[in-house]
């Protein structure tokens, strides 16, 4: 079992969806994600809260064991994102991105995280990103995600610090967006060329695909009859990913397949409920029996 390293948004969202609202609720992208991976390996977490944010939330991150002294609380506002969703889900429309104490934020690992072997590098600033990736010694995995804020702000950034990491991690959206290609399977290609050896491309209820070495893998979404709230699925489906390469130590295809199921079971999880209601339900049993859930589902004969 490695450790795995995160820095990405501890957040307030305000989120609406058609089937119900939430105001300041506990998110962000390195929140799902470590709590999400905290399942399958110690994770360690680097980003910056206001002194506004609730206590609550840490104790949460903390007792499911979650390194928090990567965390900075400054003076200022925490990270506030707004979002709406109509009945397609897919979509997330931004309607409020309120950086706060991120728009300061320098990120200092404190010594032990410094050799982290696996590294996750959440949707925030690029060039945060790529600060925390000249931190650290090289890690045996680095992985990334962004999203279209980034892609149209920092685009410049984005692409210097997708040029050295392994793997990249985005929506459908965000593929075609970066790339300027409608066609997902050359826009994937595409992106293998800026950098990274493997891309998943996130696709919602349509599930994920996963390029790597010239090969394709692809898992469907777990086909759920309640979806309330898509808001962090895919920060999750990474920390479930992440978590599974970090948990093996290794990163073969064999072990690649089973992170994107995984990534796809914990993922499932989180859109049953608003904000982190429903992964600070989950237990060891239901992800393993969803697990196998996915394995029938896709199991096929001659
Ligand atoms: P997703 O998994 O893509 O649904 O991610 C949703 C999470 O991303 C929310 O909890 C937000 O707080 C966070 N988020 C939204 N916009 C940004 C941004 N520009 N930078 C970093 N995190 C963000």
């Amino acid at each position: 079992m490695a450790e795995l390293l995160v820095v990405g948004s501890v957040a307030l969202d305000s989120v609406q969806t058609p089937f119900g609202k939430v105001a300041d609720a506990l998110g962000g992208s390195a929140t799902y994600f470590s709590y999400a991976a905290s399942f399958f390996t110690p994770v360690r977490l680097v980003a910056v809260v206001g002194r506004d944010f609730p206590r609550a939330h840490l104790d949460l991150l903390a007792r499911r064991g979650v390194d928090l002294s990567g965390l900075q609380v400054s003076e200022g506002m925490t990270f506030r994102w707004a979002g709406e969703y109509g009945y397609d889900l897919n979509e997330a429309k931004t309607l409020d991105t309120r950086l706060g104490v991120f728009a300061e934020f320098r990120p200092s690992l404190p010594e032990h995280f410094r050799g982290t072997p696996f590294l996750f590098l959440a949707n925030i600033d690029p060039e945060l990103q790529y600060d925390v990736l000249r931190k650290v010694e090289r890690p045996r995995l680095v992985a990334l995600d962004t999203m279209n804020f980034w892609i149209k702000g920092k685009r410049r950034e984005l692409l210097r610090v997708l040029a050295e990491v392994d793997a990249l991690l985005v929506n459908d959206a965000e593929t075609r967006m970066l790339t300027e290609e409608p066609n997902l399977t050359k826009a994937a290609r595409t992106i293998l060329s800026y950098g990274p050896r493997t891309v998943v491309v996130k696709r919602g209820e349509y599930g994920a695909l996963m390029v790597t070495d010239g090969r394709f893998f692809f898992a469907p979404a777990f086909p759920l009859e309640s979806v309330f709230d898509p808001t962090g699925a895919g920060d999750t489906f990474a920390g479930g990913f992440m978590g599974v390469l970090a948990r093996a130590g290794t990163v073969d295809e064999g072990t690649l397949r089973r992170a994107i199921v995984y990534g796809s079971v914990m993922a499932s999880f989180t859109v049953e409920d608003f904000s982190l209601t429903r992964l600070t339900r989950l237990s060891e049993l239901e992800i393993e029996d969803r697990y196998r859930t996915f394995r029938e589902m896709m199991r096929i004969e001659q």
